[in-house]
This record gives structure tokens, sequence and C-alpha cells, in this order.
């Protein structure tokens, strides 16, 4: 049968304390029990169902988790504050010392600054591949490889990872296949290809509001338990937990994803398209001319569409920054990092969010420095907007 995250959500029953359709916001750092004997228990994670502190399960953690895995079709989930304490503790808890990393080039800046700056702290070894180049992928595989780590939909460049082609190299080497999915909820499920992780940034598309920063871990119960131990557990230990109150929010947004990313999904195909047709260099999954629409096409619930990110080449930093400029004051969106909110945002890729990539590799990777990236929003005249896009290229003489 068809796996429909949507569904998967709108299944879940959870009720709040006096039968509140939206589940209590339990507001409660620590926990009362009525027997010491249930307490020590629950320490060493042998009681089912208690709830001891917050660092390690709050109960509007749980329905949110609940939710996350349910979307993703895993056993269990555990949230963060952040995409990076998602990401950050994901990874340690799967690797020691001496241990080896494969991961894409082109991953988040956040991400790729971790694991090239920080890992070595560790000596842990990174390497990074064009995760597209499956022989690259395989030749760089060490017999203490611990992870291969790739996002869904990379950044900028929008490139797609063969998830179930990357979970066989990951898995004839004992190691364990890491996706970011933060560019693709819904329109991708990688843990049916075979990822054993799933890592969030729930900051974008999953809350959709641009009002707080958080992350997701999905798993194995097994993995999330791991995660949670209170004497060697990477997110216990750290403790990058996320506020219920915060939880209790993400988990009503959650609720209207599958309507948003289809309208993200429409807008942006149809921008795309458009920007196309008046001669500008346009990179979208969507578009059958995109290196990796085939992969795309393979791997996607389609009636979630290609998603919301585009990205456009107006050549040099200087024509990035004065069409974003002017689309601003035009009321195209805003210039801003970030993406999945329901406005649409757009910055200049080499000199934000990519800024952490030194310039070899933004140029081995093939951005260009007056790379646009687009976080289409959900407007509900795109014709509209592209007019107003279309304006802003026109006055600069760029097409
Ligand atoms: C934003 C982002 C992150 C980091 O998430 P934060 O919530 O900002 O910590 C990680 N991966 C991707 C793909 C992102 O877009």
């Amino acid at each position: 049968m068809k796996f429909d995250p949507a569904s998967q959500i709108q299944d879940l029953e959870q009720f709040g304390e006096f039968g509140g359709v939206n589940p209590a916001i339990t507001d409660s750092a620590t926990f009362t029990f009525m027997q010491a004997k249930t307490m020590l228990e629950t320490f060493q994670g042998e009681a089912e169902g208690c709830f001891l502190y917050s660092r390690h399960w709050n109960p509007s953690n749980k329905y949110l988790a609940d939710a996350m895995a349910a979307m993703e079709g895993t056993e269990a989930a555990w949230v963060t504050a952040s995409g990076m304490g998602a990401i950050t503790s994901a990874i340690l808890q799967l690797v020691d010392t001496a241990d080896h990393i494969v991961a894409s080039r082109t991953c988040y800046g956040g991400t790729y600054a971790f694991l090239m700056n920080y890992l070595p702290k560790f000596k842990i070894d990174v390497t990074f591949v064009d995760i597209t180049n499956l022989d690259e992928v395989k030749a760089a595989m060490r017999d203490n490889t611990k992870i291969v780590y790739t996002e869904t939909m990379t950044n900028p460049m929008l490139q797609i990872s063969d998830i179930p082609e990357l979970a066989e190299i990951a898995h004839s080497k004992d190691a364990k296949l890491m996706v970011d999915n933060t560019f693709t909820p819904m329109m991708v499920t990688p843990a049916k290809f075979g990822a054993d992780v799933v890592v969030y940034s729930m900051t974008k598309f999953v809350n959709g509001k641009n009002d707080c920063v958080s992350g997701a871990i999905c798993g194995s119960v097994e993995y999330i338990s791991s995660l949670i131990d209170v004497n060697n557990g990477t997110a216990m230990l750290l403790g990058p937990v996320l506020d219920p109150l915060r939880s209790s929010n993400i988990l009503k947004n959650l609720h209207t994803l599958h309507i948003r990313m289809k309208q993200h999904s429409s807008n942006a195909m149809y921008l795309a398209k458009n920007l196309k047709k008046i001669g500008l260099d346009v990179l979208y999954p969507g578009m059958e001319e995109h290196p990796d629409h085939a992969t795309m096409k393979k791997l996607m619930n389609p009636e979630f569409g290609f998603g919301g990110m585009i990205a456009i080449d107006v050549k040099t930093a200087e024509n990035a920054a004065a069409v974003m400029e002017m689309m601003e004051a035009d009321g195209v969106g805003y210039l801003a990092v970030s993406l999945g909110y329901f406005k649409t945002l757009f910055s200049n890729s080499g000199k934000s969010t990519s800024s952490e990539v030194p310039e070899e590799e933004q140029k081995s990777m093939g951005m260009s420095e007056g790379l646009i990236r687009f976080s289409v929003g959900l407007d509900n005249d795109i014709e509209r907007t592209y007019q107003k896009i279309k304006k802003c290229l026109v006055e600069l003489k760029l097409i």
C-alpha cells in the first residue's frame, strides 16, 4: 500500500488532559512519582511511559515526536531545540574517536562547518563527495566509516540524493545512512528507502511560521533510546531539548504541512517554468532538464510536488544584490535566509547560507556567485508575483 505521510499524521489520536482536541501542554521540568521504585526503574530505562525530567522526555515533546515518527514511518523520534541540535547529536551518537564519515559536499553550511571544523577535535575524519556520483561515494568508504551523510535535496544546487542506492552502499560497509530531509518533508520519506536516521530542521517547512528554531531526529526505537540514555546518550548529556510550549505550537502547524507543501510546490513550479521561458538560468528539480529530475520522480510521494525551493543564476553577486533589493522593495518577499515560510524568502547563497563553504568548494560544486535561492511562499496569485519579479529583471536589464 502507498505510504501517505499526511494520513499517518491525520490518524494520530492525541487528546488533551480534559478531552481537549489539542494535547495539553505539560509545563513542567520535573515529574512526581508515587513509588520510589518506579523512579529508579525510570532512570534505568525500564519503566514504560514514565516521565522523569524534561531534558529526557516531556509529554508535549513526545506528542510532536510521535507525529514526526508517524510522518517519516520510523519507529520513534526525538525533538530538539534546533536543527543543528538534531544533526550534531544524531552524528555524535554514532561515531567514536578515529571513525570516519562520508558526507555530501553540498550540505547545509552549519553541518558542513561541524563536519569540517569541529569533528577533527575528536580525530573523526570526513570525506566530502559529490553525493550524486555513486562511484565516488563507494570509493570513499573505509572499514571505519560509520555514517554516510546527505540531504534529500541539497542546498543550494537542489541536487537529489539517490537514497536507496546510498543505503545499499552504506549498509554494505555496516555504516548508517543519515538523511537531512528539511527541504522535502512529505515529498520524500527517506526511511522507506533504507535511511537509518532522518534529521530535520523543523524551523523550515515543518513549522512554517519562522517563529522559532527547532529540530527532530527520527529512527529506530533502539537508536532513539540510545540518544536519551541517561548514562551515555548524546541528546540526554548535551541537552539540546525543545521547549514544550514550542512543541505544542509546532505540532499544530504540522497538521497543515501537507496543504502548505502542495501550494509551495505548485507556486515554485510556476515561477521556475515562467522564469525559464524569459531566458533565465533556473534550477528546479521539477523541470525535466534538471539533472536529478528522474531520481526525484523515483523517490517522491507525487501529490506533494517537487518542493518550494528554486534557484536562479544572475551571474554576479552585484546583480544578485540589486535584484534582491528591488524584489524586496516591490513586495515579492523578503531578503532573508531560511526557508519554508509562508512568504517568499530569497538570498544570495554564496554570500549567505553557503558562506561557510570555502570559495574553492563552491566553485567545484558548480555554484555561481550570482545564484539566488528562493523559498517560494504560499502566494494565492503567483502570476502576480511572477510579474513583479519579471519587472525587476527587466528594469535591471538582466533579461
Ligand atoms: C536550517 C537548516 C539546518 C539547521 O537548522 P537550524 O534549525 O537552523 O539549527 C540544517 N539543515 C538544513 C537543510 C537546513 O536548511
